[in-house]
């Protein structure tokens, strides 16, 4: 569905993985089932902590978005042994069997309080071209009438053109008409890329300080997403 081009409700859009969905545990245990490994999901969850450390380590010396050796280290975390097969494996697999499948339910209400307040909403997210089907599958993906996968469009954030592809998509007029917000995990794809764009950003999550800008908003929870959209005027 598209909107009507020439209306200026608030336009807010959300980043995928660690905004709604996160990595879903059960079914990473599942999936090492069926390598023959017997892993306690509470022992995964007991390795997460250190797990996201590290990548916060990586990724904070510029080494990307190193989901292998993210998930090398929660495995090794868990006492599986030999890691690197599977940790190959589960990333072979990964664009038909995403790991990050398990919903937010605080941050998705947040979605749909937005949509009900006739806010304009859209997924925003850098992803592997199978983003659809994967909140077709876990049944989200009816709340959000435009979702961009730059996997599929081969932009990924923070290039300033995913963002305007996402306006034009929704049909808002965008900046300095609207002034889009998005809300997303990663400072360097999500808040970079929202403020090169003209956009205001809510960085959400564990990592999100905070920030020396008027148009950023730092929120650790949902209560702090709904309090920064209302500070904003878009709830
Ligand atoms: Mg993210």
């Amino acid at each position: 569905m598209r909107y009507n081009a020439g209306i200026s409700q608030p336009v807010i859009t959300f980043d995928a993985g660690q905004t709604l969905i996160e990595l879903d545990l059960d079914f990473l245990a599942t999936r090492l089932g069926e390598r023959g490994l017997s892993v306690e999901v509470a022992a995964l969850s007991a390795a997460m902590p250190a797990a996201w450390a590290h990548y916060d380590a990586l990724v904070a010396q510029g080494t990307g978005h190193p989901w292998r050796d993210f998930m090398a280290h929660l495995l090794q975390g868990a006492a599986v042994p030999e890691p690197t097969p599977h940790v190959e494996w589960l990333w072979e697999q990964q664009p038909t069997r995403n790991l990050f499948r398990r919903p937010i339910p605080p941050m998705l209400a947040v979605a749909q309080e937005l949509a009900a307040a006739g806010a304009r909403i859209a997924v925003l997210s850098n992803s592997e071209g199978r983003l659809v089907e994967l909140l077709t599958e876990i049944a989200i993906a009816p709340m959000f009438p435009v979702i961009v996968d730059s996997g599929r469009l081969g932009i990924e954030k923070p290039d300033p053109r995913i963002f305007a592809h996402t306006l034009r998509e929704l049909g808002s007029a965008g900046p300095p008409d609207v002034i889009p917000i998005h809300i997303g995990d990663s400072w360097s794809a999500d808040i970079v890329g929202a403020r090169r764009s003209g956009w205001r950003a809510i960085w959400y999550g564990r990592n999100a300080d905070a920030v020396h800008d008027p148009e950023i908003a730092s929120a650790h929870s949902a209560d702090d997403v709904r309090a920064a959209l209302r500070r904003w005027g878009a709830l």
